[in-house]
């Protein structure tokens, strides 16, 4: 559909998240302890913030949970019976105020996801899922969206992008059908826009993706990887807060004649991600996992999902014990 504008004032914000409240769960960003942001359900409109930068953690997880139950099993000697999950009881979700780097993540993550089969309970939370982005007035010397194709008010993956204006009101970007909807449901809250200045941020450019993708498809062997890779201890950081990062585990957890299957987030940063049952690991040192993080993001998925695998939130390079940033090792390598 095509996109229209509309206004909400600042007073009539809260109106809006109550009326969402009535029959969905709303998860929003709220300040918590030593300044860090973190997303919760369904926290009262007062402590809901507007002016975060970032959250420490993106929001991937209200479409691939950190644990996803499967399903369940008994065992008996005579006869075994498996329950699966009902996912038409995942309930409606509205993601509130996500910046465009998170938003922009889901179309990554289905990339990935529904890439060849599709993965039916990524699928069913999507699909329950209406996002309401939140343009940047903010951004910090680690953010690279500029970098990555995308902007500090781009509305990929938003159903409604909010814009903060200069006179404290936000200009609603209307995208989708479920957007549409929101908007059917409370149509007094959204006025007619009229050419208010937006107050959005600027975001540096850093590198062209192209040329890196370019770059990377004959790097493979090049030494950078074991000369900017020595410091990476393999903790994972990166790609547990990485909002496009989708490795995981599958495990079984029994309890006598009982268990349940789930699958849990992994890294390929792990050591064990890659060890075989025969002892051998295709990739044994730090500096290989190092690589097949880069690769992949920036050089496999524009390949095969026609996507990159990052979204240029710079998260990784803010969580990374060593300091080990995403941005400058890119550039690096756009010169190799
Ligand atoms: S956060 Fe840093 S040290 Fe940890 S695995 Fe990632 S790059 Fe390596
Ligand atoms: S900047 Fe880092 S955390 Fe953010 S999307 Fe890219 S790889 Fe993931």
């Amino acid at each position: 559909m095509e996109t229209t504008h509309k206004i909400i004032r600042k007073h009539s914000l809260e109106k809006l998240y109550v009326t969402l409240l009535e029959n969905r769960k709303i998860y929003a960003p709220v300040k918590q302890a030593d300044n860090l942001i973190g997303y919760q359900y369904n926290p009262a409109f007062s402590e809901v913030t507007f002016d975060h930068l970032q959250s420490t953690l993106s929001v991937k997880n209200v479409v691939f949970p950190k644990v996803e139950n499967l399903f369940y099993y008994t065992n008996n000697k005579t006869d075994s019976t498996v329950k699966g999950i009902d996912l038409e009881k995942f309930p409606e979700v509205v993601l509130w105020g996500a910046h465009p780097c998170d938003t922009a993540a889901y179309d990554v993550l289905r990339s990935i996801f529904c890439w060849d089969i599709k993965d039916e309970f990524f699928a069913a939370r999507l699909e329950k899922l209406v996002v309401i982005g939140l343009a940047c007035h903010k951004s910090d010397a680690l953010c690279f969206c500029t970098s990555v194709g995308l902007s500090p008010d781009s509305s990929k993956g938003s159903d409604i992008l909010l814009v903060p204006l200069n006179n404290g009101d936000y200009k609603a970007e209307i995208i989708t059908e479920k957007g549409s909807r929101i908007v059917a449901e409370s149509p007094e809250i959204f006025e007619n826009y009229g050419d208010e200045t937006v107050n959005v941020t600027v975001v540096e450019q850093k590198f062209d993706h192209k040329q890196l993708t370019s770059k990377l498809s004959n790097a493979f062997e090049h030494p950078f990887w074991l000369a900017n890779s020595l410091r990476c201890i393999g903790c994972g950081a990166c790609a547990y807060v990485c909002p496009t990062c989708a490795c995981f585990d599958i495990q079984d957890e029994t309890r006598g004649k009982n268990g349940k299957r789930y699958r849990s987030w992994d890294s390929c940063g792990f050591g064990l991600f890659t060890l075989h049952t025969s002892g051998h690991n295709p990739r044994e040192v730090q500096s290989q996992r190092w690589r097949q993080r880069i690769l992949h993001k920036f050089s496999y998925m524009p390949e095969r999902n026609e996507s990159l695998g990052c979204v240029g939130c710079g998260r990784c390079s803010r969580a990374c014990p060593v300091d080990m940033n995403i941005a400058e090792q890119l550039q690096a390598l756009q010169s190799i």
